[in-house]
Formats: C-alpha cells, structure tokens, sequence
C-alpha cells in the first residue's frame, strides 16, 4: 500500500465560492502537508495554517489543515484536508503545488471513494448510497441514500452471508468426516433449517424491491391520450416549464418529453407521449410506438380526453395503454356546459376521474395533490425497502434461487451433501458480490464511473 500514488482534488463544488476544500489521500499526504504549510496538524483537530508556495516561500493563502492519519480516516490512507478561499486562482495555486510534490498525481473521479472501498472503510452497497446520496434530489431519495450509505442493505446482507457460512461448514464437516466418530451423525439438518430460514428472509426482502428502486429513479407517470385532447399543455402546466411544444395541429408532439418532478417530496418522473392513435406516416408510427413502450412501463397513465370533443370516434375509441394505474382526466371542461365525461365513457376503466382545463388552469391543483398522494402512498412501502437497485434484487434472487435449489436437493431420498454444499456456497457468492466482498472486478468500473471529481 505504501508504494501507492499519493492523490489529491478539489473536493467542493464550481469555484469562485466562499470556502474551497482541497483532499490529499495516500503515503505522501503529511509531506504534502508539511510542504505547503510548515506543519501537520494535531490529528482530527482544526488549525489555522499559512498555505505557501513550497518553492519561493511566497504566501498563497491563509486555511484551515486538517489532518486524518491512517486508518482512522475516510479512504483508511493518511489524508490531508484543507479549506482554502474558494478562488480560482488560489485553488490553481494549490493544486500546481501538490502535482509538483512526490509521489503526488490529481485524483480521477471516484478515486477517494474507490480506496474508500479498496480499504474496507465502505462496503460496495454504502458506495453506491453515497454515489446516490450525492445524486439525491428529493427528500425521499435523500433518506434512503442515506441508509444505504449506513449500511441497510449491506449489513443485512453481510450477516446473512455469515449465516449461509456457518451452515455450509456444518455440510462441509460432514462430507470431510463422514465416518469420524466424534461429528454428530446429523449435521445437515440444521443446515438446512438455516438455510430455508434464510431464504424466507431474503423473500420477504425482495416483495417491495422494484418499489425501493422507482424511489431511486423516480415513479413514472405517463400522461397519454388522444391527439389535441391537450396532453402538451397538461404536461407544460405540470412541469411549470415550456418543455413540449403545444401546438393546434395533431400529431406534433412526436417525441415522448420528460421532466424530473419533487410532489411532496417524492420523486415523480413526468412523460409526455406523442398523441397516440392510428397513423400512416412512418415518422409519426415511430412516435406512437415509442409512447406506447413508455406508457405501457409506467405506474400511472393520465389518460386526457378532450371532453368538447368527447364523441368524436378517437376519443371514444382510443384504448388507454394497460399500466398499473389509470386515470381519466376530462380536459378543456371549460368548452362544456356539463364539463362531464360521464356518457362518454366507460367509468370502470379508470381508478380516478377528473374534470379540468389545462388552459385555464381549472382542477390542476386538485390533480396535483391527487397526484401527491398517489406517490406517497406508493413510497410509504418503498420506504422500507432495503432493496434499491437493481443490482441488488438480481444478486438476492440469484441467492434465494441457490438455497432453493440445496433445498430441493435435501428433501431428495439419497440427498447428495456436496450437491447442498455447492449450492449454499452459490448463494454465499452471490451474497458477497452485493456487498463487495468477492470478485467483483468486473462491476467497479460501473459503479465508480458515476462519481464526480475529488469524491
Ligand atoms: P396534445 O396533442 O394532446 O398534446 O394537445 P395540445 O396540448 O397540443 O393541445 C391541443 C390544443 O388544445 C391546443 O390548441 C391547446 O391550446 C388546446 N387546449 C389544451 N387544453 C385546453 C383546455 O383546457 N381548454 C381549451 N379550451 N383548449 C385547450
């Protein structure tokens, strides 16, 4: 370890600011320190330092040194903090000096969280919550991140790993030693017993998992319809932004649109699909096939209809795309005396009617609040996922897919011990690919990938 380059960044946001906080992490971080500063700090205690240019003596800055010796640090290496004046010219001036000291080179992104992990200070489940701790928009998103970063996922499945461990040694002592005297004749049936304790568990981990990674990304809802049944300007009022183009003739909006919505502080991702009906024009075929994939994926589907123009045979026949959740949304109720869709349609198709005009602006409130709820009713589960990633839930389902199959091969007359075994070590590798464990080289390109500069 102590041959490894000594890296360093501007860790805080886009200067000019206030403060700057400049990270050095590796072997030569004290001597970086020391060059720069004349001294290193007290451990973990903040002092004021002179910065200064280690070649004419000339002074750059007066900071705050930090200074965190190994282990006890965030990468586990010795790092070296320090809070500059956020200038453009200052940072410059420090960084020139840290890529002229040895052993010292600039950071790529991720590299501190990469050691982070590299030293065991952060399993792969806590660098991915602080990847989305970063990335976080909502307060949802944020709470979440936050418990990854803690360990909620990786904990747990850490201490299964352990469970699975210990179980499989009780197989293992009996296939090394099938005829010692002093191994208890019956070793695999508590085994077993774990093993089908432990499945359950990670069963009833997986029930909300999809739930746990929509607050990641964001619950999508779709708004759909016919053409000029005003979807673009229900979507443009949604998003309080001019983001698709409204326009009077139909067929224009050809691209599905998307904007990133907090309701309540729930993630909510808003599409905008081209008109959906029956068109002969290959562009425009393009567009509805697009829109369909899109809303068919969502978790509610806003269907708009123009109620002015409530019997005409594309209102009436249109079918919403099938999608959880489908609402019925009764547009430009402000051309109608009754502002009712009632007759026009069949009721039964949808969870929820409204009457609004997204010109006017009448009943958008009440959808948004309608709205508000809906994703809040859906994230209270999501709220105890521990599941929030994909990567996640295909790594559990392959475990629980193992202990099913050492299960399956236990129940069996003439039952094979190194068959179960097999199959509980499968599932111990799975387990220790979620949190990093094992042999996830492959993976960690992927993961670090999303970090930014000096993290
Ligand atoms: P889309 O094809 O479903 O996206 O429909 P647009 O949003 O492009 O709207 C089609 C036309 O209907 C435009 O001229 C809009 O100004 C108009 N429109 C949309 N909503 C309303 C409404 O609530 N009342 C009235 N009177 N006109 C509306």
């Amino acid at each position: 370890m102590s041959n490894r380059p000594t890296i360093f960044a501007l860790s805080s946001g886009r200067p000019p600011a206030a403060i700057a906080v400049v990270r050095v992490s590796g072997p030569n971080a004290g001597t970086a320190l020391e060059q720069l500063t004349g001294r290193v700090p007290e451990p973990r205690r903040a002092a004021l330092v002179r910065v200064r240019e280690p070649a004419t003596g000339e002074a750059i800055d007066e900071a705050l040194a930090l200074w965190f010796p190994a282990p006890h640090s965030e990468t586990g290496e010795d790092v070296a903090e320090l809070q500059l004046h956020g200038g453009h010219a200052v940072i410059a001036a420090v960084l020139d000096a840290l890529g002229r000291t040895e052993g010292c080179r600039l950071a790529e992104p991720g590299e501190f969280t990469r050691r982070a992990f590299e030293n065991g200070q952060l399993d792969l489940t806590a660098v991915e919550g602080l990847a989305d701790l970063i990335a976080a928009a909502t307060p949802a998103q944020r709470r979440q991140a936050f418990r990854q970063l803690k360990g909620l996922i990786g904990d747990r499945a850490e201490a299964w790993r352990r469970r699975l461990i210990e179980a499989l040694a009780l197989v293992e002592a009996r296939i090394d030693f099938p005829d010692e005297a002093d191994v208890p004749e019956d070793l695999v049936r508590p085994a077993v017993h774990a093993a089908q304790q432990l499945r359950d568990e990670i069963a009833a981990a997986l029930t909300h998992s999809r739930r746990g990674e929509r607050l990641r990304d964001g619950l999508v809802v779709a708004i759909a319809g016919p053409p000029n049944a005003g979807k673009s300007t229900l979507f443009n009022r949604l998003a309080r932004r001019e983001a698709a183009i409204v326009s009077p003739y139909a067929g224009t909006t050809r691209d599905v649109i998307e904007v990133h919505l907090d309701l309540d502080g729930y993630p909510v991702t808003l599409l905008d699909t081209a008109g959906i009906r029956d068109s002969i024009e290959p562009v425009e075929q393009e567009g509805i096939r697009r829109a369909r994939e899109r809303a068919t994926a969502a978790d509610l589907v806003l269907w708009v209809i123009d109620v002015s123009a409530a019997d005409r045979p594309d209102m009436l026949e249109t079918k919403p795309p099938s999608a959880p959740a489908i609402w019925l949304v009764a547009n430009k109720s402000d051309l109608t005396a009754t502002g009712s869709c009632a007759k026009t349609r069949n009721k039964d198709e949808f969870q929820f009617t409204c009457s609004i005009s997204a010109v006017g602006g009448y009943g958008v409130d009440q959808l948004v609040e309608r709205l508000a709820g809906f994703a809040k009713d859906y994230f209270s589960a999501a709220e105890l996922a521990i599941v929030t990633r994909a990567r996640h839930r295909h790594l559990l389902e392959e475990t629980a897919a193992a202990l099913d199959r050492a299960l399956a091969e236990a129940k069996k007359s003439g039952a094979q011990d190194e068959l179960i075994a097999e199959e509980m070590r499968a599932a111990a590798t799975a387990l220790g690919r979620l949190t990093g464990r094992v042999d996830v080289e492959d993976i960690l390109d992927v993961i670090f990938r999303d970090f930014c500069l000096g993290k």
